[in-house]
């Protein structure tokens, strides 16, 4: 798979499509006290605003170490967390430990904001702006420093629910981006109708904009379309300098890739911070002349 290409620390654990269910009970079973087992860590990686080269943002990612399977990725075992009923508490898990690092952070001065994936799925049972509330209140945290994705990764069945938490995380200064823009199941109803701040351009579409023209067009098309409802853009798996400069032309607002920063532990992600950070303004010039 595409999103496994380019990770060179670890071996990857990775389901095929004519997975025994075997395999699948299994990983469920193991998945099921991974929790508790304290396998589950979150890594971050930072979105570049592409106008000053400053990090705004970073995006939480979470990460499975099983003893038996090595790393297991999220696109193979949150699927299946929303299959089995265990998105709940493995979301909560998540948005959890996300407030505790954004105070952490903002405690020692960095001024990030934590974007937290929030699939479909979660939405379902309606709690989820409550829990956001809920947690910003216990660790004291002001709602500019938390940002939601939605992502797809599952059919919406109750769209109406999503729609109202939206609202709801919105009106209380609450961030939202749709998250893998362009491939979902209802893009463009997502944009009619949610109180949209970023959308956050798949990389596929990224992947090919240097050679294709056509992808260059609809990158172009989207930019345009979400700046003319004043939304903002995010290019998802920016690799190369030709794609970053290219991007910079189209007028795309931040960038998050390889070419940047990996997905790391909190602790990597402080000391890149201090380290490297810097040199992505001069990276993004770089770019902008001769890439
Ligand atoms: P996503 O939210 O669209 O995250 C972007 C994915 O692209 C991440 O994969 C990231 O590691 C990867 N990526 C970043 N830069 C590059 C690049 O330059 N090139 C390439 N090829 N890939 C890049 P990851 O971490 O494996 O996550 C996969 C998906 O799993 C996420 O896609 C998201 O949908 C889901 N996911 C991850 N963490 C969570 C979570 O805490 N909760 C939920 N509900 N879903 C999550
Ligand atoms: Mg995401
Ligand atoms: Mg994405
Ligand atoms: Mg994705």
């Amino acid at each position: 798979q595409a999103k496994e290409q380019g990770r060179n620390t670890v071996h990857y654990y990775s389901l095929t499509l004519n997975q025994s269910c075997m395999s699948r009970l299994k990983l469920a079973g193991l998945l099921q006290n991974a929790l508790e087992n304290n396998e589950l860590t979150l890594y971050y990686q930072p979105k570049v605003c592409l106008k000053t080269g400053n990090v705004k943002g970073v995006e939480s990612l979470i990460r499975w170490f099983n003893p038996e399977l090595g790393q297991v990725s999220p696109a193979d075992f949150i699927p299946l967390a929303e299959d089995i009923g265990l998105i709940d508490s493995i979301g909560s898990w998540v948005l959890e430990s996300s407030v505790k690092q954004s105070k952490a952070w903002q405690d020692q001065q960095l001024n990030l904001s934590i974007a937290v994936n929030v699939s479909a799925r979660q939405f379902q049972r309606g709690e989820v702006a409550a829990k956001v509330v809920g947690l910003l209140e216990q660790y004291r945290l002001s709602p500019d420093h938390l940002s939601i994705e939605l992502t797809e990764t599952s059919f919406m069945h109750n769209a109406e629910k999503t729609l109202s938490a939206i609202k709801q995380l919105s009106l209380i200064g609450i961030n939202v981006a749709i998250d893998d823009f362009g491939t979902g199941y209802s893009s463009l109803n997502y944009v009619r109708t949610m109180p949209l701040s970023q959308l956050k351009v798949d990389l596929s579409f990224i992947k090919n904009i240097v050679e294709s023209v056509r992808d260059r067009k609809l990158v172009q098309a989207i930019i345009d379309m979400a700046h003319a409802l004043d939304i903002e853009v995010i290019a998802e798996g920016v690799e190369t300098c030709e794609q970053l400069k290219l991007l910079l032309e189209m007028g795309c607002d931040q960038a998050q890739g390889y070419l940047f920063c990996q997905p790391i532990p909190a602790g990597q992600f402080e000391k890149w911070l201090q380290d490297v950070s810097q040199a992505h303004i001069s990276l993004i010039s770089h770019c902008q002349l001769d890439g």
